[in-house]
């Protein structure tokens, strides 16, 4: 096993590590944030497929607005020696944001209107929470089945040594001070396992918190990828605890009551 390090001193200065894990190459990019506006005009209007992120995401996506600060590179990439392929890209994760207004966001979206009659009535008009049920990017020679086996929560817990560690923040909205819509991706990698934990939380200011989160877990030397999906949800009101104890997700998520499980395996090498 070994670490690289890379760091490109050009323009969108990016930072990439990666490690070998028996046949899994693991590396992530680090970069800056997504502009607000096209900063490269006379390129990008020119037509001919070179575009910034910004026109690229514009192009892509079907929301009227992207969370305060995206970051465009910050990927992580899993690829195997055998093709397949898991990644956590930011452009994927916002593709699986609503452009329509769920029920409950109108609710919550009444509510936290409420608390600030400013707000732009625009912000009802599209999943202003930027909610994402992604469960990252995967290649199509891996196989998706359903299974009873369950991620080894006690092996997580052992104490280790960690050969690489990362959190990556792929986007993140403070929902103009009344709360934080924020996705992110955690690596650690093992001697014996790599793990890692996608996680989606949004906390509105007095009203709801919720979480998607999805964790992949693989054993050396096996052939498979256990994925599990978990969403929790909860009224403000429901959670017993301060309010000032709700600023992280940390802090909040084991109060939450689930409302989805799911796991399934992911198949590296299908016969
Ligand atoms: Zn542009």
């Amino acid at each position: 096993m070994y670490i690289a390090e890379e760091t490109d001193h050009g323009m969108f200065t990016a930072n990439s590590q990666s490690i070998q894990f028996g046949p899994w190459h693991i590396s992530y990019d680090v970069s800056c944030i997504l502009p607000s506006i096209c900063p490269t005009k006379v390129v990008c209007e020119r037509d001919d497929d070179q575009f910034c992120a910004f026109c690229i995401y514009c192009k892509e996506l079907s929301i009227p607005h992207f969370p305060d600060m995206v970051f465009p590179k910050n990927i992580l990439t899993l690829a195997h020696s055998n093709g397949a392929k898991i990644q956590f890209i930011p452009l994927d994760a916002l593709k699986h944001v609503s452009n329509k207004v769920q029920a409950i966001e109108v609710a919550c979206s009444e509510a936290w209107l409420e608390t600030r009659p400013d707000a732009e009535k625009q912000k009802q008009t599209f999943d202003w929470t930027f909610q994402t049920d992604y469960k990252g990017t995967i290649s199509d020679n891996i196989l998706v089945e359903p299974t009873n086996e369950t991620i080894n929560f006690e092996l997580l817990k052992q104490k280790e040594q960690i050969l690489f560690y990362h959190d990556l923040t792929l986007f993140e909205d403070e929902l103009h001070d009344h709360g934080i819509s924020k996705l992110s991706v955690k690596i650690r990698v093992m001697p014996t396992y790599w793990y890692v934990l996608l996680r989606y939380f949004l906390r509105v200011d007095e009203v709801l918190l919720r979480s998607h989160e999805t964790r992949m877990f693989h054993m050396l030397n096996t052939d498979y990828v256990l994925r599990e999906f978990t969403s929790k949800e909860a009224k403000v009101q429901d959670i017993n605890i301060p309010f000032t104890q709700m600023k992280e997700a940390d802090d909040v998520l084991p109060f939450m009551p689930v409302k989805e499980k799911k796991t399934e395996k992911l198949i590296i090498n299908p016969i």
